[in-house]
């Protein structure tokens, strides 16, 4: 399954059935397990995945990896994409156009890989593979079975990691939905308590580039 999902890749690296196509360095694809059991869907390429050609990188990637480490995992042990696969310049919200270009190369990953659990991050992925419309805000933390790529999935939505950059508050209930993966995974690991399973954020986390509202997080 990960040749067919290496080809896929190199296949989609010269993509142009969006405008996106003429202002992004690179596709940034996906990385990490393509046999994992958890993928991680997220909005779009940033500036430094833009340069990287990988995903999750940044700020907001930082964060990502501190959450996964909470809970026993790392980057290698799953698998992270987006919704697009090329980035909007000046990080603008993804248009209804662009998604739908690109939707088909997030369906075909998710065919791919066979996750079992697919946890949303923000407003985007959320109602892309959810087929609904109600928003993050409402659906966090809730996991609901759908199917994708022909296979039965949990989604799990989540708040977006750059959101919760933002709001301590949010960076809280992230980090009680995270406490959960391990058993949505049927995972028997023992998550620390929340006293005991503070956030190492780097002083530089704290310090939000642009405000989330602007970035279309809730
Ligand atoms: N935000 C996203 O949604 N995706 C990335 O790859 C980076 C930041």
């Amino acid at each position: 399954m990960s040749d067919l999902l290496l080809e896929y890749a190199e296949a989609t690296s010269t993509c142009t059935r969006c405008p996106l196509a003429a202002t992004r360095t690179q596709v940034v694809f996906g990385a990490g397990d393509p046999n994992a059991e958890l993928m991680f869907v997220g909005e779009a390429p940033g500036f430094h995945e833009d340069k990287n050609g990988v995903p999750f990188v940044g700020q907001a990637g930082k964060l990502l990896e501190t959450l996964l480490n909470g809970i026993g995992l790392s980057r290698s042990d799953v698998y992270i994409a987006n919704v697009l696969k090329c980035r909007p310049p000046g990080n603008r919200d993804p248009q209804p156009e662009e998604i739908e270009a690109c939707e088909s190369h997030l369906f075909r990953q998710i065919e791919l890989i066979r996750p079992t659990l697919v946890a949303t991050l923000g407003n985007f992925a959320t109602k892309l593979l959810s087929g609904k419309p109600t928003g993050i805000t409402r659906v966090h933390g809730v996991p609901q079975e759908v199917a994708l790529g022909g296979n039965a999935v949990t989604l799990y939505p989540l708040y977006h990691p750059a959101a919760a950059l933002y709001t301590r508050s949010m960076l809280s209930v992230l980090e009680e939905d995270f406490r959960r993966i391990p058993e949505l995974l049927g995972l028997t690991t023992v998550v620390p308590e929340p006293a005991a399973f503070e956030l190492a954020l780097e002083p530089e986390l704290e310090r939000p580039l642009e405000p989330a509202v602007q970035l279309g997080l809730f």
